[in-house]
């Protein structure tokens, strides 16, 4: 190991023993007290050491025996260190493409913030470079989430639309007005690759590519139809409900961007409980969902440009913290924001009884056997594990106080 004291949180004193490590509240913490000696070693916690180097420095510096050993772990124990050369063979391998790793840093630094184990942050960037993601719908959402996605280092982003791209679905960060006329998928990918930080390792035989569901760690449905993401079709996600793919909803519709719900199947509300939970409170949803659907298409949907960014931005930033392993935010609710006022709100979204999907079945069978008794989908298993990880964070928010 060679601890570092994680470079992503400024350092400041805030009175001559206590030190204040990071600014923003989310993820500033105090350690104190701290004596001067030991505040002067911190500097020297900066990856370029390993453990016996530094216990050789603490013996210069006429520290207490142990007490470097104790610092290391303490600083660990409270989430503040890092390991330069930690993170296991893909972080190795990560490390190695020096012109991946300078693009991704500020991603890098930005997982710092959001990991616990010294390596772990590194680790999970170098895990992104083997997923498989698939955005479905390459319009002003669709392609720029996908670029984003990309550009943060997830390997494979495979972009699927019809037709050829019109000039109303250019946008930064998106389809170029060059692309207009090609085709929708081809354009979007090329956008993607030129998004993309490198090229991900090389991958075994598996899945491939062609395949419909299969193999994906997460589908995107951004539809460019406004009326697909007010009312998501149910049927169209059943082969995802039917392989257990988590999939994500993001979109623009009439001026109000959505994210959400991200599903996670058999697990939490899907299109259908959706759809079902919006019959309950309005009996005539079916018949005006039938009517949209069956209605002439609009010229242009009101979509503006600077909130489809912001729906791209913030269902990419749900689906990196879903595929990162973290605790999915998205899961159980849709979030909404309307121009002009601009105020996110999340709905929830419960698993419905009357849907197929199972999800209102699976929660009452852990509630009444908490033993664990029931079939556990993989998804299942990382899902609760990322719940446990939440709890723990939760534990650790705000500030907290080490005595070293
Ligand atoms: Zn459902």
């Amino acid at each position: 190991m060679h601890p570092m004291v994680k470079p992503a949180l400024r350092r400041g004193w805030r009175d001559l023993n206590t030190v204040q490590f990071g600014m923003a509240p989310a993820h500033a913490l105090t350690l104190g007290p701290v004596d001067t000696a030991t505040g002067s070693f911190l500097d020297l916690l900066d990856g370029t050491r390993g453990l016996a180097l530094l216990r050789e420095e603490g013996r210069r510096m006429d520290l207490p025996d142990g007490h470097v050993d104790r610092l290391v772990e303490r600083l660990a124990h409270a989430g503040l260190l890092d390991d330069a050369r930690g993170g296991g063979p893909d972080a190795d391998a990560l490390r190695e493409r020096e012109d991946v790793l300078d693009r991704l840093r500020p991603d890098l630094a930005s997982l710092s913030l959001t990991t616990a184990e010294p390596g772990e942050a590194i680790g999970r960037l170098a895990a992104r470079r083997r997923l498989r993601v698939q955005v479905r719908g390459a319009g002003r959402v669709g392609v720029v989430l996908a670029s984003l996605l990309a550009g943060a280092g997830v390997g494979e982003v495979d972009v699927r639309d019809g037709g050829r791209v019109e000039p109303q679905d250019v946008a930064p960060g998106g389809l170029p007005a060059e692309a207009v006329g090609e085709r929708r998928d081809e354009a979007a990918r090329r956008a993607v690759r030129r998004a993309a930080p490198g090229r991900p390792p090389r991958r075994g035989a598996g899945p491939s590519a062609g395949s419909d569901t299969p193999g994906f760690s997460l589908v995107v449905l951004a539809p460019r139809d406004d009326v697909s993401v007010h009312a998501p079709d149910p049927s169209a996600a059943e082969p995802l409900i039917a392989s257990g793919t988590p999939h994500l909803y993001a979109g623009v519709v009439e001026a109000t961007g959505v994210v959400g719900p991200l599903v996670l199947p058999g697990e939490t509300g899907c299109a259908g409980c959706l759809h079902q939970e919006r019959t309950d409170r309005d009996a005539t949803w079916p018949r005006l969902v039938a009517q949209w659907q069956s209605g002439r298409r609009r010229p242009a949907r009101a979509c503006d440009l600077a909130l489809a960014g912001t729906v791209a931005g913030l269902a990419a930033a749900h689906a990196l913290a879903f595929l990162d392993g973290g605790a999915p935010p998205g899961a159980g609710a849709r979030w909404e924001v309307a121009l002009p006022t601009l105020q996110w709100h999340a709905r929830p979204l419960w698993p419905h009884p009357a849907c197929s999907c199972g999800a209102a079945e699976k929660g009452k069978r852990e509630h009444t056997a908490e033993d664990g008794g029931s079939r556990e989908t993989m998804t299942g298993q990382r899902h609760s594990k990322a719940l446990r990880r939440t709890t723990v964070a939760a534990r650790q928010a705000g500030t907290w106080r080490a005595y070293v």
